[in-house]
């Protein structure tokens, strides 16, 4: 496999930028790529390099990010679909789909949902696996076996808020979860039909004592009466967390006139929020016969107004609760461009969708004959190019 030193012209996204990179005309100047063994270095573009690949003004990305996935339930939509729109029905038909969860099955379907998502650049992947009692399910197990060299998996242990509200429950949980390994995490279902205060602070301080970070689904609905994030936000005023918060959804942030001073609060607390634009429109405000009046979709520009770190996931793909899905971030893009009115899509947007390190550890996604204004729409053809070596779709003329 050929190994490539470097790449020339390539066309980044402003946001991957340094400050005062050179522009000619309105469009940044195109880079030369140095792949180092201790990272990349990066250079406005000095034309040719023997032996470099030359991208020939080809779009680049770090390589993508999914950050929100839900793989023990994808691909169940033909055998269960829901009964009714919206969040609760789809959950009571995932519990109705689950006594067909056999090792097999989970394998199966896990397995070619990270091809899809290694095909569409992806080389991060975090999936919630729901919990059905205080003991890891099958699918904990199975997806922990998962491996792929171009893919990290992480796992978030989803658990109904009342199965922390015993503290030794919550304990046994979070031991379960620790004793998994790196890559795992604590996570919770948060929303009001089941709030109580009690078990999300048991939540935290099991998270906190087994050091495990956090990946909520917290006020995933449109109630302004849901308690997740502010009561989040003021406890971790008097009680700071050692490790990394994500919170997925908060979609009720929108309906809440106290939004702006909880988001405030966060900002100073190093979480993350995780906006799901697909399933948000398809689950918030979701009557039968009635078009959605509202869009269900937490305050990202808010948060990126605050410099609350913010990224965008598919969720769920093909299952009960969201009958479509492809494990391609470009679609999530596309939808967030759109449903949140975000900038420019390669240009500003797209920073949504992957993280500037994996770039800078030579890992990358390139879009061989993408233009900024067509992108994601059309030439969504792309290749992987880690480390030097070209993985995925093969062009001739890069
Ligand atoms: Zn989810």
């Amino acid at each position: 496999m050929k190994t490539y030193p470097g790449a020339t012209g390539a066309r980044l996204p402003r946001w991957l930028l340094p400050d005062h990179w050179p522009m000619q005309g309105d469009q940044p100047q195109l880079a030369t790529l140095h792949f180092h063994s201790d990272g990349l270095q990066l250079a406005p573009d000095e034309g040719p390099h023997a032996d470099y690949l030359p991208l020939n003004g080809a779009l680049v990305l770090p390589a993508l990010i999914e950050p929100h996935a839900h793989l023990d339930k994808t691909f169940t939509i033909q055998r269960s679909p829901a009964q009714q729109p919206g969040l609760l029905a789809a959950i009571a038909a995932m519990h109705q789909d689950r006594m067909h969860w056999s090792r097999e099955d989970l394998e199966k379907r896990t397995q070619q949902a990270l091809l899809w998502a290694v095909e569409s650049g992806v080389s991060l992947l975090r999936t919630h696996v729901d919990w059905f009692t205080t003991e890891a399910p099958l699918a904990w197990q199975v997806i922990g076996e998962m491996q792929h060299p171009l893919c990290c998996i992480e796992r978030v242990a989803l658990a109904p808020l009342s199965f922390f509200a015993n503290p030794d429950d919550a304990q046994h949980i979070a031991t379960q979860v620790a004793a998994s390994g790196p890559g795992a995490l604590l996570g919770g279902f948060i929303h009001s039909s089941n709030w109580d205060a009690q078990a999300l602070l048991n939540l935290l301080q099991a998270a906190e004592q087994h050091q495990l970070d956090l990946d909520l689904h917290i006020d995933e609905e449109l109630n302004t009466e849901a308690q997740g994030m502010r009561w989040l936000a003021n406890t971790l005023q008097h009680h700071p967390f050692s490790g990394q918060i994500t919170c997925s959804h908060s979609c009720a942030l929108s309906q809440q006139e106290d939004a702006l001073e909880i988001l405030d609060l966060l900002a100073q607390q190093r979480v993350t929020l995780i906006a799901l634009p697909l399933t948000n429109l398809l689950l918030q405000d979701a009557v039968p016969g009635r078009t959605p009046r509202q869009r269900g979709l937490t305050l990202v520009k808010e948060a990126q107004t605050r410099g609350i770190p913010l990224l965008l996931g598919a969720d769920n793909v093909q299952d009960a609760f969201c009958p479509l899905g492809s494990y391609d971030p470009l679609d999530t893009l596309f939808s967030g461009v759109l449903s949140l009115q975000l900038g420019a899509a390669f240009d500003e947007a797209s920073q949504l969708i992957c993280r500037a390190d994996a770039f800078y550890r030579n890992d990358m996604v390139i879009f061989p004959h993408a233009d900024t204004a067509s992108w994601p729409l059309r030439q969504r053809q792309r290749y992987r190019l880690k480390q030097g070596v070209r993985y995925g779709e093969a062009t001739n003329d890069a």
